[in-house]
């Protein structure tokens, strides 16, 4: 019989834990700010976009939202964002991906101070978490960790496969469950016969981004299976990478989509911020 990770209870439970310090911060007169830029239209950005006011709201942040229209040149985003980073009320900052093609992402996010960077996705943090000497860690994978640990899912010495191999999900997710001491491996699209590599995994992490991509033969027997995907189905129904009826019997633990990965996305955000806001009053007070 399998367990589902439940993303909305452990979310809940993280959340609460950054209310309650959020609330002495505020008792001090302190407000933690988080500042959200979204370029254009895209209705999923916006979705994204209203889930962590959402969570702000919830756990005691002010929220600056800067909507900006999809003719904006990449100088007047970077320009915004240098704004930001010298406002000593604003402690987090997150452009929200992806931004119209004539502006690089890369350039965005080397643009945002790392101190404020809650994605964790500058160079800067890129490499403190590779040397393992971090302290904001990307969403998503940090989101993972969180929900193993809270189900007392032990890593260590454990078989781990991660499908994907992406900046901001597949490679930070590798280097969490390698600090954990697992064992782990790296697939992507150019992996020989993957099926045979997912069978040997402990724990099976999939962040391909294709519904119905991992499928019962791919799963060992017992295995613990952590769908990241988001993906739409034929219907447009919201679905992960994993085809969850079949291969939900064969695991000892799984994830559903939703109420698995994406909330805990939006938890360690929190998190983040907070932690981001505290590190910046210590740098102040010397
Ligand atoms: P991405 O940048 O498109 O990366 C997808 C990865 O999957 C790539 O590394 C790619 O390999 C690999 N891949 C594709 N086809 C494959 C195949 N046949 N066999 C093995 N590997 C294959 O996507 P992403 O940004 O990492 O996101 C992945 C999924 O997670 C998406 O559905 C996204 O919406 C979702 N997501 C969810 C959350 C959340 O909060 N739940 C957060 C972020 C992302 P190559 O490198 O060789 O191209």
């Amino acid at each position: 019989m399998y367990q589902v990770l439940d993303g909305k209870l452990v979310s809940q439970s993280v959340k609460d834990r950054v209310r309650v310090r959020a609330a002495a911060h505020n008792a001090k007169g302190e407000e933690i700010t988080l500042a959200v830029i979204i370029v254009g239209d895209d209705p999923a950005s916006r979705v994204y976009v209203n889930n962590k006011k959402k969570a702000c709201e919830y756990v005691g942040f002010r929220s600056l939202e800067y909507a900006l229209p999809a003719s904006t040149t990449q100088e007047e985003l970077i320009e915004l964002i240098h704004e930001l980073n010298e406002r000593r009320d604003v402690h987090g900052i997150l452009c929200q991906l992806p931004v119209p093609k004539h502006i690089d992402d890369k350039a965005v996010i080397a643009a945002i101070d790392p101190k404020k960077d809650v994605d964790a996705f500058s160079e800067i943090n890129v490499g403190k978490i590779l040397i393992g000497k971090y302290d904001l860690l990307p969403c998503t994978p940090a989101g993972v960790m969180e929900l193993l640990d809270y189900y007392d899912i032990k890593v260590e010495g454990r078989n781990c496969v991660v499908i994907g191999r992406s900046n901001i999900v597949g490679k930070p997710m590798a280097v969490l469950l390698m600090h954990a001491n697992g064992t782990v491996t790296v697939t992507h699209k150019k992996t020989r016969h993957l099926r045979e590599v997912t069978n040997k995994a402990d724990i099976l992490v999939s962040s391909v981004g294709r519904a119905k991509f991992v499928t019962a033969d791919m799963v060992k027997e017992g295995a613990v299976v952590v769908d990241v995907g988001m993906n739409r189905d034929e219907n447009g129904k919201l679905c992960g990478d994993v085809v969850f009826d079949e291969v939900a019997p064969k695991c000892s633990y799984i994830t559903p989509v939703p109420g698995g990965v994406g909330p805990m996305t939006i938890a360690m955000l929190m998190q983040n911020t907070l932690k981001a806001f505290e590190i910046q009053q210590s740098d102040y007070e010397g």
